[in-house]
């Protein structure tokens, strides 16, 4: 039994293995990555996608904590030299360390536990990076992408809508990995902005506004906010202040926060 076999699959890592090739490839395929590209791979595990990618790119570097499967990686790409594999949490890597000449392509099959700061971690870091492949949660990927006045539309469409282009490509069942989750997942690529389509003077007004308003989402915007904008200053803002604040596109928050910050500087 090879070193492969023995790995007991790791809870407190969100350790779910990708065994199927048809998914491994349509991943791969997705990604369309070029034999000048330098990839990075966050969380390889055993090295499923590691194995198609490196075939297809100039360098790859792979991000993964648990040392017993970065052991494993090294025995199995012992004569991979386009392979630099990290034995890190991908929670504190410095990802614009590894930039040389472009910007860098990511990807994983992300563990679900840390999906969402490692994101959020990862948008601090956007000037570095061209574009994002992540297998997550289907459940946050339809939060990702949803649109104002579906249920789905919330904080972290909005965070995430600011930063960057989101496409939610295909979503695979439990019966792709092992163990199975019991969740259903979704491939999804984000592309940062190098120009946003809007762009606040300041990201933590942004960051408090959207954040107040969908911890009252029931409320109206008046409501929701009224601990920190009145009815007349939604109003100046060209926004109804009876809105719900699943109503209010990422424009209209951004226009808030903009209102917000000049009333800060007075
Ligand atoms: N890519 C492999 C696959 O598709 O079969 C494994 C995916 S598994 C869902 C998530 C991987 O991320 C595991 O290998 C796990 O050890 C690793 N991981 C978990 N937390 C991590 C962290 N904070 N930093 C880096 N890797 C992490």
């Amino acid at each position: 039994m090879s070193r492969n076999d023995t790995h007991q699959a790791r809870k407190r890592f969100g350790q779910n293995f990708l065994h199927d090739q048809y998914v491994i490839q349509k991943i791969v395929n997705a990604i369309s990555p070029t034999l000048e590209q330098t990839l990075v791979e966050i969380g390889p595990g055993k090295g499923a996608i590691t194995s198609l990618l490196i075939q297809n790119c100039k360098e790859l570097h792979v991000i993964e904590i648990d040392r017993d499967l970065v052991a494993l990686l090294k025995n199995k790409f012992l004569h991979t030299p386009n392979l630099q594999i990290h034995t890190r949490d991908a929670l504190h890597f410095d990802y614009c360390s590894l930039v040389q000449n472009n910007k860098l392509r990511l990807m994983g099959n992300l563990p679900y536990n840390i999906s969402t700061p490692l994101l959020f971690h990862l948008l601090e870091n956007s000037n570095c990076i061209e574009d994002m492949h992540f297998m997550l949660q289907k459940e946050v990927v339809d939060r990702m992408a949803a649109m104002p006045g579906s249920r789905d539309y919330g904080r972290l469409s909005v965070m995430i809508q600011y930063q960057c282009h989101v496409d939610a490509l295909f979503n695979v069942g439990p019966g792709a990995f092992t163990p199975a989750p019991k969740v259903d997942s979704t491939i999804v690529r984000l592309e940062p902005y190098t120009d946003k389509p809007v762009e606040v003077s300041n990201t933590q007004i942004f960051q408090r506004i959207v954040t107040q308003a969908f911890s009252l989402r029931r409320k109206t915007i008046r409501n929701a906010l009224k601990r920190m904008l009145g009815e007349k200053q939604i109003r100046d803002c060209s926004i109804d202040p009876d809105l719900r604040p699943e109503m209010l596109g990422v424009e209209d928050y951004a226009r808030l926060a903009e209102y917000m910050a000049k009333q800060e500087r007075l």
